[in-house]
């Protein structure tokens, strides 16, 4: 990572006492242990910090340290805004719609937009945490065996269990620095990654019983019936999406999830030589070459229509 950004974002953070980290809507694991990460050594530090979340903290990361401190809407004026795990400020949600431009921004996505005064971004890496993991350091910012579990929760579930197509040695190692602050791997990975509900399990049921494949894209919907029909609290896929991409006849993955608002939640995943985040981007969203999403506003099956004809040309040009 560029030095100088390193020196621009060491002054933001240690010129500030007031400070808010958020990241995005739909918060994944690499969203929370970012956000708690840095946020909490932060706190180490001496900084009044307010952790914002749009839509909270999911059930399955409420047992990490500090997730009780993150809180929905900011209060008061900040110092320093940081965003973390982000690519673009809609994403953010409306935690920021009282509040200046962001200061900071620390992220990993190859779609982020450089909308903060300072980015620090980089690509290649597997997560934000691992990022931060390197980062905090050179930040003069210590870590402890809290601020190891939130960033190690990042990289777990970031590389679906160190197996993603972006693994790299540096994701390794600092998996291994984090484990070493007493961290129980198996148990975290479980928890984070592994352990899912009984109405989840049915969830994907209706969602694997409307499977189709064409042409080498494998892809299903989970519509507002389904998730009422099987009692699924969330309005996501339930991970559903990380099964599909293991199927063998496809090179691209796609699921549509109906949501409450007329849209619908598309997320893509491919296989090294298609670039699903140039399709997501086309639709305002974003990702990585190998997983990607988008919210598309209009009914379920025009939606589905326009995105699988969309994908098809970036597979066939
Ligand atoms: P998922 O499909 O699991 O929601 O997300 C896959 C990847 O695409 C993640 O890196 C996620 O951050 C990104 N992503 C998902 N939805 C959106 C979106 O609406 N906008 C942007 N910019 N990125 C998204
Ligand atoms: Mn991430």
């Amino acid at each position: 990572m560029n030095k100088e950004l390193i020196a621009d974002a060491f002054d933001i953070l240690h010129q500030a006492q007031r400070i808010l980290v958020t990241s995005h809507v739909r918060p994944d694991g690499d969203a929370i242990g970012s956000l708690l990460g840095l946020g909490l050594a932060l706190q180490d530090n001496g900084k009044d910090v307010q952790m914002i979340m749009a839509d909270g903290v999911p059930k399955s990361f409420r047992h990490l340290s500090g997730s009780e401190q993150v809180h929905r809407k900011p209060k008061g004026t900040f110092d320093a805004i940081v965003v973390v795990d982000c690519s673009d400020l809609g994403r953010v949600g409306s935690v920021l719609d009282d509040l200046p431009d962001p200061d900071l921004s620390i992220d990993h996505h190859i779609t982020n937009l450089p909308f903060a005064r300072v980015n620090l971004v980089d690509s290649d890496a597997t997560s934000t945490t691992e990022m931060l993991t390197a980062l905090l350091p050179a930040l003069k910012l210590s870590l402890s065996k809290p601020i190891a579990e939130a960033l190690l929760t990042g990289l777990i579930t970031d590389t679906l269990g160190f197996r993603t197509t972006n693994m790299r040695p540096q994701a390794l190692r600092a998996a291994a620095d984090l484990m070493a602050f007493g961290i129980d791997l198996p148990v975290l990975y479980r928890k984070v990654l592994l352990s899912r509900s009984y109405h989840a399990a049915r969830y994907w049921g209706r969602g694997l019983s409307n499977l189709q494949l064409e042409n080498r894209i494998v892809w299903t919907s989970l519509t507002l019936d389904d998730r009422q029909a099987v009692d699924y609290p969330g309005r996501d896929d339930a991970d559903l999406i990380n099964v599909l991409s293991t199927i063998e006849d496809a090179d691209v993955a796609l699921i549509f999830v109906e949501q409450k608002d007329d849209t619908v939640k598309v997320s893509w995943r491919s296989r090294p030589g298609f670039d699903v985040a140039k399709v997501a981007f086309q639709f305002g969203g974003g990702g990585h070459k190998p997983a990607a999403g988008a919210e598309l506003e209009g009914p379920l099956d025009e939606v589905q229509q326009k995105v699988l004809e969309a994908t098809r040309a970036i597979m066939h040009p």
